[in-house]
């Protein structure tokens, strides 16, 4: 099973596709993760990648496109995968289909969790996010049992820089005018499927599975 989450900054993608991951014993790809995995342990990569994130632009394609691909080939991924973040752009999602067509493949939901823009800055200042394993929590809605310690490794858990309204305002612009037109795009193949992001954690859950099976 191949699954692309889509959704604004902060809709509940990680979150959902963490659990979506632990259901269906398929790995977890999330760029953002990555990403800071690299920016932590100061590679070439991490480098680039952060004068972007900082201010909420998307890191160049040509950065992350290889990096995806080679990743979806790797052993744990050949019985499918959870892409959280990518793709993000068009040109993204062309690479992704080229690459997957190449070996006579193809993903197999896309799916979209909603939520309005007015929801996502109060998501985003609540957000904590653990420095080690990436788990994501939130003050109020899904807070840890020891405050500021990652329940699932015992990390420390921090507000993400890119997390303050300021540059969350960036990210929803960027959001509206490079991954949006991806609903389209999906939808067009047919294997686009939404879900309403407002709700309760458990319950967009439940409508994933009930899409998925
Ligand atoms: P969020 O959890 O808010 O959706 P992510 O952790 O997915 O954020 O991404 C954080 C930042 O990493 C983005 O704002 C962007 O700068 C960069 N990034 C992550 N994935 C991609 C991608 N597929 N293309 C370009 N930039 C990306
Ligand atoms: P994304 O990966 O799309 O950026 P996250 O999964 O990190 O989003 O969720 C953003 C924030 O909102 C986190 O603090 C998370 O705990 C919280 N959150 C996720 N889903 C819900 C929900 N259904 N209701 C309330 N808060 C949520
Ligand atoms: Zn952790």
């Amino acid at each position: 099973m191949k699954i692309i989450m889509l959704g604004a900054p902060g809709a509940g993608k990680g979150t959902q596709a963490k659990k979506i991951a632990e259901k269906y014993g398929i790995p977890h790809i999330s760029t953002g993760d990555i990403f800071r995995a690299n920016i932590k342990n100061g590679t070439e990569l991490g480098k680039k990648a952060k004068t972007y994130m900082d201010q909420g632009a998307l890191v160049p394609d040509e950065l992350v496109v290889d990096l995806v691909v080679d990743r979806v080939g790797q052993e744990d991924a050949k019985n499918g995968y959870v892409l959280d973040g990518f793709p993000r752009t068009i040109p993204q999602a062309e690479a992704l289909d080229k690459a997957l067509a190449a070996i006579n493949d193809k993903v197999d939901y896309a799916i979209n969790v909603e939520v309005p823009d007015e929801n996502i800055i109060n998501r985003m200042s609540g957000r904590r996010a653990c420095v080690d394993c990436g788990g994501t929590y939130h003050i109020k809605y899904n807070p840890t049992k020891v405050e500021g310690v990652c329940d699932a490794c015992g990390g420390k858990l921090i507000l993400r820089d890119d997390d303050k309204p300021e540059t969350v305002k960036n990210r929803l612009s960027v959001y509206h005018e490079q991954t949006q037109p991806l609903i389209d795009y999906y939808s067009k193949q047919g294997i686009l499927k939404e879900v309403d992001g407002t709700v309760d954690m458990e319950e967009v859950f439940n409508a994933i599975t009930a899409i998925l099976g």
